[in-house]
């Protein structure tokens, strides 16, 4: 049952616990509580930390790690508008080490907008590559010349989604336990958005290792696999090894909520498109196309579809990406102005 993240390195970056916030007046739009169950936001949204979101727990531990090593370099990965490449290139500078960014994208000049331009504002060293590079050998190679360069680089991957980064994510589900028996709330479900796997390996790892009485539900941003299937069962319980927890988990706990990502990743739906507009409109809270707004669109459909009955609670974990937003202006502003 036990979790000790004191046995791994932690460099602090969040600003935590992140609230545990009803959303009354998205359940009265939703029907209201003949229709809808209570809905329960975790703001990991604002771990702060320029725009934060779920990636700052991981890092704390990730950071953490490389300072354990000595690193002076910190590269990772990801999409133009990664959130994960934001978020590492701010843990970096309040860690006093440099950043290298390995950027995907099929365009010639992205625009600097969204996470692109906080992470020139960060002074992150953007480096670009054609979308479908192989990620892992491309920060290889940049690793390998800033080490001939005298330089201790430490390499993070996709979305910061190993072990560490899912131990890193254990943190949510302590708090959670706190703030659920503060609300008296026994939620029969939880929601995120799931990407690289890092938060759903520590989401179930945190929900089973603890006792929690909800079934976490990721809904995919992108298409399922095999592979990250077993990446997500792999780092779940190698973190678990890592902070002393006897729990396992295994293919059964894990699941993957598919049919609200539309065509691909990163690609925006209508209905992730109003999710942010209702979430805007009913709560102020903002969501972000390409997570937390499907996210939101699947959980919604569950709900209007009768799949949660109005007498339980469901938890939805709001993991941030609104940074992102900016990148998206015309098109949503169409929609809002249209409603
Ligand atoms: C990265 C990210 C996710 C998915 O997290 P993974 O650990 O990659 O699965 C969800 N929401 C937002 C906003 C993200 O940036």
């Amino acid at each position: 049952m036990s979790i000790d993240l004191g046995r791994l390195p932690r460099f602090p970056l969040a600003n935590l616990p992140t609230p545990l916030q009803e959303a009354s007046r998205l359940r009265e739009a939703l029907g209201g509580s003949d229709k809808c169950p209570r809905i329960l936001i975790k703001r990991d949204d604002l771990t702060g930390l320029a725009f934060g979101g779920n990636k700052v727990r991981k890092l704390e531990y990730l950071i953490g790690d490389a300072l354990a090593k000595d690193a002076t370099v910190i590269i990772t990965a990801g999409a133009a508008q990664s959130n994960h490449a934001r978020a590492t290139a701010a843990a970096a500078v309040v860690a006093g080490l440099r950043s290298v960014l390995v950027l995907n994208t099929d365009e010639a000049e992205p625009a600097v907008q969204g996470n692109l331009l906080i992470d020139h504002l960060l002074g992150a060293e953007v480096r670009f590559v054609p979308k479908g590079s192989d990620s892992d050998a491309e920060m290889k190679k940049v690793a390998e010349a800033l080490t001939a360069n005298g330089e201790t680089p430490y390499v993070i991957p996709v979305g910061g989604s190993n072990e560490i980064g899912a131990a890193g994510y254990l943190t949510m589900s302590l708090e959670l336990r706190e703030q659920l028996s503060a609300f008296a709330a026994m939620p029969s479900r939880l929601y995120f958005g799931n990407g690289s796997r890092g938060t759903q390996a520590g989401i179930v790892l945190g929900a089973i290792a603890l006792g929690m009485p909800y079934r976490s539900y990721g809904v995919l941003d992108s298409p399922n696999s095999p592979f990250k299937e077993e990446r997500a069962v792999r780092i779940a319980n190698r973190a678990a090894e890592l902070v002393g927890s006897d729990t396992r988990v295994s293919d059964a706990d894990m699941i993957n909520v598919d049919g609200y990502f539309g065509e691909a990743y990163g690609v925006p739906t209508t209905a992730g498109d109003e999710a942010i507009v209702l979430l805007a409109r009913t709560e102020a809270i903002l969501l972000d196309p390409v997570y937390s707004g499907k996210a939101m669109s699947g959980l919604i459909d569950h709900i209007r579809t009768d799949q949660i009955p109005a007498d339980e609670t469901v938890v939805f974990v709001h993991t941030g990406g609104n940074s992102a937003l900016f990148a998206h202006a015309d098109r949503l502003a169409r929609l809002a102005r249209a409603g």
